[in-house]
């Protein structure tokens, strides 16, 4: 399947490393004009040397007013990945309150935030667009010591519906993919010790983890023409996890 986003301009969050770095780059190769955010500038520094294309915005997403300023020029956008997230394990009883609002500031409210920011000029010009947030596995499933990953994710899956459901009208399309374990530094932080790994492995029908160009194609195609009747959708990329 070929897709094309020649003429197409994208903004990518969290796109330093992992996911949203290869999402960057895959939108690019396929010919839109892709906007990076991310709050590491040496990320920002070697993704430009492999695609200097590329437009670098540098901001923590988790801080309201500074990502109203850094984002204010970034110019009209019709491919919104909302894909940058913070992860921490705690048992549930030992969960802290700075941990949870450090999870919910980025991984839900800034996700609201960049989309209204975005969503606003879409509904300006009349254009539409598609919206992919990058939500998990761990929205639709417990997993221990993830109590407020999993809370925040599943509060993403809603924001989506919600979101597809007002900005519809304006021909703007709002969908999840929702992948499981994906060998990043995330993945890495939740799932390198063997025993972890081997239960949560043995619980997907296809055997393996996620390859992080298996969430990229899934993306590309939500973003995509291909999927043009499609929205309000959690998309599962587990492997058949989520049907267990
Ligand atoms: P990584 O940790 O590899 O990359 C996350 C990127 O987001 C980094 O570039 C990071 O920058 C950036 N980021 C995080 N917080 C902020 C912030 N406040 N402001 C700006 N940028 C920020 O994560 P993954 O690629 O693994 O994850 C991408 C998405 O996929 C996330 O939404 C995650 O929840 C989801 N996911 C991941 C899974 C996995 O197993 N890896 C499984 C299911 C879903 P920096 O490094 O500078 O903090």
């Amino acid at each position: 399947m070929d897709i094309s986003f020649a003429g197409k301009r994208a903004l990518v969050t969290g796109a330093g490393k992992g996911i949203g770095r290869a999402t960057a780059l895959a939108l690019a190769r396929c010919g839109a004009k892709v906007t990076a955010v991310t709050r590491t500038q040496t990320d920002l520094h070697s993704l430009l040397q492999e695609c200097a294309s590329i437009i670098p915005v540098c901001v923590d997403l988790a801080d309201w007013g500074a990502t109203e300023a850094a984002l204010q020029d970034v110019g009209p956008i019709d491919l919104l990945v909302n894909n940058a997230a913070f992860a921490t394990l705690q048992p549930f009883l030992e969960v802290t309150p700075d941990k949870f609002d450090q999870s919910f500031d980025v991984n839900v409210k800034a996700v609201l935030h960049v989309s209204q920011m975005v969503g606003r000029g879409m509904r300006a010009r009349g254009s539409g667009g598609s919206i992919v947030n990058v939500s998990s596995q761990a929205s639709q499933r417990a997993l221990r010591e993830h109590a407020v990953y999993c809370a925040s994710k599943a509060a993403l899956d809603m924001l989506t519906k919600v979101m597809a459901l007002e900005l519809g009208p304006h021909q703007i399309r709002v969908n999840s993919v929702n992948p499981t374990v994906v060998m990043t530094d995330m993945g890495r932080l939740g799932w390198s010790d063997p025993e972890k790994s081997k239960t949560m492995m043995s619980r997907i029908p296809l055997g393996r983890f996620a390859e992080v160009e298996d969430v990229v194609n899934s993306i590309l195609f939500l973003l995509s023409d291909k999927s043009s009747m499609t929205s309000g959708v959690s998309l599962p990329v587990d492997g058949g996890f989520q049907a267990c």
